[in-house]
């Protein structure tokens, strides 16, 4: 018997269960992978997500070579290529990871129509992408958990299955035609400092991380140029790490670090449980709010500005760079750059969503849409007309401008209060900072105007 293993968010070989039910149930496997029109039609495929994705296709192909297999590429409707291949092979079942979002739904309602008339099955796997799968912790009268710490109560308190290892032998039958794999050299517009994506680098970034930065995430995981964080977004977002292993890893090293990091974790989860239940979030208020945005027109010159990184804020501007070069920005740059778009320039969170998820490495529909939203006020927060203020902001988490001059370079040299307000320094120092802007907005005028808009003035 054969089946075939469709690969989507999920391109690893360790603790994979629809590949590993696949290798039992059957004497070849196909491991597949469709590039989804579908997905570049939407404008969903980003250069830095599509040379990412390069990587952990390659990587992946390696490990099934290794294993006696390789991966079979194909690009078109999705559907219709899975049905190409079952009938190339004549397998039995395709084996997939649940998704959780519209698209993914649709997908998996697809496969199974177009999949029926051969008698192909369609088994999907959850657990796969998320440690705790939408819908299995609910609380008494909702179809999904609204707030964090209840939902993170419960998630807790979840039985977690054991990671499975990686397959040591993968037969994929003869004959089955395979596109050639993407070269990353190939992709335009990519960030220059953009990371490198694949399973091995994946298993590296996290044991390394485990063994000599999770100690110091619970203290350090705000500090912006220590730059603490595990960096491991882009790699769950593409499923080279399994949540799963990742979580018992953790578990298993212990310490109140370790435990922070399985927190975030958790918010993993609990925004996947939101958008499972409420898939128009990724596009409307969560949250029934009447913000009466400024249009994209009207405040086209204060997005450019904030999108190009010269707003005059320092700390907005660094972060804003960052994600330019390297694809990737730091969890407290993501929160005060959301926040000053939304709060202080107040412009629709979808303007900004839009931007991060033209960039980001790990843009992801539910983690960007619903921390938008959060940011915005108009989602799960349960203080939403909180404002973080950019320049105490900066004080508190790069207190001597590292990260800001990391990324500002004009702003290098100058003393610590400065650093934050160059707009303080003295007239004829003032030369020092070349052409670096005056701020765009006055933080109050920008506060008295959210303020006023939320029914608080
Ligand atoms: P760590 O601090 O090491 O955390 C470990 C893992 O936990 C992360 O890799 C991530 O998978 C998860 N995690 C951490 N914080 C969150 C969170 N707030 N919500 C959900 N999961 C979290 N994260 C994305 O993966 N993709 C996005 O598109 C994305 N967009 C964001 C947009 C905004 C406006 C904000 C405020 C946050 C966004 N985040 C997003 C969440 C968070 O900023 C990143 O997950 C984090 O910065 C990634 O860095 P790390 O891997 O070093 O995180």
């Amino acid at each position: 018997t054969v089946s075939v293993v469709l690969f989507t968010c999920d391109l690893r070989l360790h603790d994979h269960p629809p590949l590993r039910a696949a290798l039992d149930t059957s004497d070849e496997v196909v491991p597949l992978f469709v590039r989804d029109r579908a997905v570049d039609a939407a404008g969903f495929a980003a250069p830095n997500r599509l040379a990412f994705l390069t990587d952990c296709l390659a990587d992946l192909d390696a490990g099934l070579r290794e294993r006696g297999g390789r991966l079979i590429l194909r690009s078109g409707d999705l559907a219709e290529e899975v049905a190409k291949v079952v009938a190339e092979c004549g397998a039995d079942t395709v084996h997939l990871a649940a998704d959780h979002s519209a698209y993914a739904r649709r997908r998996e309602d697809r496969l199974a129509s177009v999949l029926g008339p051969s008698g192909c099955a369609v088994q999907v796997y959850d657990t796969v992408s998320t440690v705790v799968a939408p819908g299995t912790v609910l609380p008494a009268s909702s179809d999904h958990f609204a707030v964090f710490t209840p939902y993170h109560r419960h998630w807790a308190r979840q039985t977690m299955r054991i990671p499975l290892a990686a397959p040591r032998k993968v037969n994929v039958p003869e004959g089955i035609g395979s596109e050639p794999l993407p070269a990353r050299r190939d992709i335009t517009g990519v960030s220059p400092g953009l990371a490198r994506g694949g399973e091995t680098q994946a298993r590296a970034r996290l044991t390394s991380w485990l063994r000599s930065g999770a100690d110091a995430y619970e203290e350090g995981h705000d500090d912006l140029a220590g730059d603490r964080t595990s960096r491991l977004s882009p790699h769950l977002h593409f499923g080279t790490l399994s949540p799963v292993e990742c979580v018992q890893r953790a578990l298993r090293k212990g310490g109140s670090g370790a435990e922070a990091f399985v927190r975030q974790l958790a918010w993993r989860d609990f925004h996947r449980q939101v958008l499972a239940a409420r898939p128009r979030a990724a596009h409307e208020n969560y949250r029934s709010q009447h913000d009466r945005w400024r249009t994209a027109d009207a405040a086209r010159e204060d997005i450019e500005a904030w999108q190009e990184g010269r707003t005059g804020y320092p700390v907005i501007d660094a972060a804003m760079r960052q994600l330019r070069h390297e694809g990737w920005m730091h969890n407290r740059g993501r929160l005060l750059t959301a926040c000053f778009l939304t709060k202080t320039l107040y412009v629709d969170w979808r303007v900004g969503a839009e931007h991060f998820l033209s960039l980001l490495v790990d843009g992801d529909v539910a983690n960007n849409q619903l921390n938008w939203q959060w940011s915005a006020g108009t989602g799960t927060d349960t203080r939403p007309n909180r404002v973080l203020n950019p320049v105490t902001q900066a004080k508190r988490y790069d207190p001597d401008g590292t990260y800001t001059c990391r990324w500002v370079p004009e702003l290098a040299g100058l003393e610590a209060p400065y650093v934050h307000e160059p707009w303080k320094l003295p007239g004829l120092e003032r030369a020092a900072i070349g052409d670096y802007p005056d701020p765009i907005v006055d933080l109050a005028d920008g506060l008295a105007r959210f303020k006023r808009a939320r029914g608080r003035a």
